[in-house]
């Protein structure tokens, strides 16, 4: 594949960072995922808003979207992908050893681009098992969760104890005891036919399928409740399912020992979300031949 390397494409092969970035020293950057349909980055304003948001939480100047948003259309395009997974980096860049951030001089860019695999059907079809992580989600005033971080520690020691109990996925609680999200996802569901979901004041990344979900489920005149929920909440719940921009909509099966049936509230959010997804990708493709 052809990487984007700071100001170039460059064979991946040949795309190397330095061992004194500080990315790689310290996990000091940030990141996006994207995924294109048919040749179309979906929401790319929303996630290129999110990585400026990310970067000034973190101190860091980026190159500007424009510039970011060129470096994605052109990865795609050098690599001949119409359907894609899409990875922007950006990190401190290289300097010394040592943690100020004033000891690199310029961040490091980082676009990959790959074929995108659909997920298994069977997989929607039948859930995924989740279970309720040891691992407390990073607190707001350590690391933000709405920082979309390199450092990725909490969700990986999360995830490695989820797939040690066997499960798909984890969900991660604060310190509170209260449910956050899963260590790639944010988490829905429903209760007397409510829609519920952790607030961001829970400690969440605000994912951009989330805020699509919140929306849809509105014009489907769904009730949703943004708020503070307990383990209990959710086992006793009639639907779950988890968001994110590759998978979008994902039914949950089952969270410990509680089991869940592939709801008809799920099926109509995953349902109108694919819908949403190919209404953008029409208008961004008659605004181009315009
Ligand atoms: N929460 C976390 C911790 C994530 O890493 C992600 C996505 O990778 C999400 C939520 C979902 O965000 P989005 O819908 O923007 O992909």
């Amino acid at each position: 594949m052809q990487i984007f390397l700071d100001d170039r494409m460059v064979d991946e092969s040949e795309a190397m960072v330095s061992v004194y970035d500080h990315g790689f020293l310290y996990g000091d950057g940030i990141y996006e995922t994207m995924r294109a349909y048919d040749g179309v980055v979906f929401r790319i304003d929303e996630h290129l808003e999110r990585l400026e948001r990310s970067a000034s939480l973190i101190r860091l100047k980026t190159p500007g979207r424009k510039y970011i948003a060129g470096a994605v259309l052109q990865t795609l395009q050098c690599n001949h992908l119409r359907d894609a997974y899409i990875r922007v980096t950006l990190s401190r860049g290289k300097g010394p050893i040592g943690l100020d951030p004033a000891l690199c001089r310029r961040p490091t860019l980082v676009v990959i681009a790959e074929p995108f695999h659909p997920y298994p059907g069977k997989l929607y079809e039948d859930g995924v098992f989740m279970v309720i992580s040891s691992v407390i989600r990073n607190h707001v005033r350590a690391i933000n969760p709405m920082i979309k971080s390199l450092n990725f520690l909490n969700n990986i020691l999360a995830k490695a104890e989820a797939k040690d109990r066997g499960a798909y996925e984890a969900i991660m609680l604060n310190a509170d005891g209260h449910v956050t999200e899963g260590t790639v996802c944010n988490i829905f569901f429903v209760i007397d036919d409510i829609l519920c979901t952790p607030s961001v004041g829970a400690g969440i990344l605000d994912g951009i399928t989330r805020d699509i979900v919140i929306n849809l489920a509105g014009v489907l005149g769904l009730t949703v409740r943004e708020g503070l929920f307990s383990p209990r909440d959710i086992f006793g719940a009639s639907e779950v399912f988890f968001t994110n921009t590759t998978a979008e909509v994902m039914p949950v099966s089952q969270i410990d020992d509680t089991v869940y049936h592939v709801g008809s509230i799920t099926g109509r959010l995953r349902a109108v979300y694919r819908d949403e997804v190919e209404k953008y990708v029409r208008a961004k493709r008659s605004n181009d031949v315009l």
